[in-house]
């Protein structure tokens, strides 16, 4: 998997790649995908909702590039393996899931694992987790129309956020980061699929 889908399209980072080879993907999907578990496709999960396939994963690991020591944030658990990479190369990991039972399927899961360094709860990603804040850098695993404010907020500046923007077929994975001055800058990294974000509320009986 590593060399074929990942080193092949560029991906060089030595760390992430070595984390991509560590990680057992096969724990993340159901009994049901284990045969597809290391091939190049996002994969379902329950609840109408994916894994991403192993190059987006590690992409937008490289793009935000995690250090040793540094916290980062995902919003959009899902399965837990994005969580998962990130735990191999960052000090802290924090992950917010919507969904209730991929929280704690996820959470039972990377504890299992053994996986110390991460932090699972369920809740609007959308808000972030201001008492883990600020972060180094920021993961979002759903598409959004803008960059929410609070995401922004919680970023330490100088710290880097990957988020897919734009609605299907127009979506692009953007690289966000944020400066000394608090100020905002964007840069289109790569045309992506990504299943669209809901908010709390969407979730209340109506
Ligand atoms: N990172 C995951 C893939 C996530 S797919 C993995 O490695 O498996 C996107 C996930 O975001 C879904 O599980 C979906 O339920 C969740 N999600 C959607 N809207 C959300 C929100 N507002 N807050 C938190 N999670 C959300």
């Amino acid at each position: 998997m590593v060399t074929w889908q990942l080193v092949s399209r560029g991906i060089s980072n030595e760390r992430v790649l070595e984390a991509m080879n560590k990680v057992p993907r096969h724990e993340f999907v159901p009994e049901s995908e284990r045969e597809r578990a290391y091939a190049d496709q996002a994969l379902p999960i329950g609840h109408e909702q994916t894994i991403s396939q192993p190059f987006i994963v590690a992409f937008m690991t490289q793009a935000v590039d995690p250090q040793p020591g540094q916290r980062v944030l995902e919003v959009g658990t899902g399965s837990g393996y994005q969580a998962a990479v990130l735990a191999e190369l960052a000090g802290e990991v924090y992950t917010i899931e919507l969904i209730p039972d991929l929280a704690k399927q996820a959470g039972a899961l990377l504890e299992r694992l053994g996986y110390r360094n991460i932090h699972v709860r369920t809740g609007d990603g959308y808000l972030g987790w201001p008492k883990a804040a600020p972060f180094d850098s920021i993961v979002v695993t759903w598409g959004a129309e803008k960059v929410p404010e609070p995401l922004f907020e919680q970023l330490k500046p100088g710290g880097t956020m990957v988020i897919p923007l734009g609605q299907i077929p127009n979506q692009s994975l953007r690289l966000i980061k944020k400066d000394q001055n608090d100020q905002q800058s964007s840069q289109e990294l790569l045309p992506v699929q990504f299943v669209p974000l809901r908010r709390a509320h969407e979730e209340k009986p109506k």
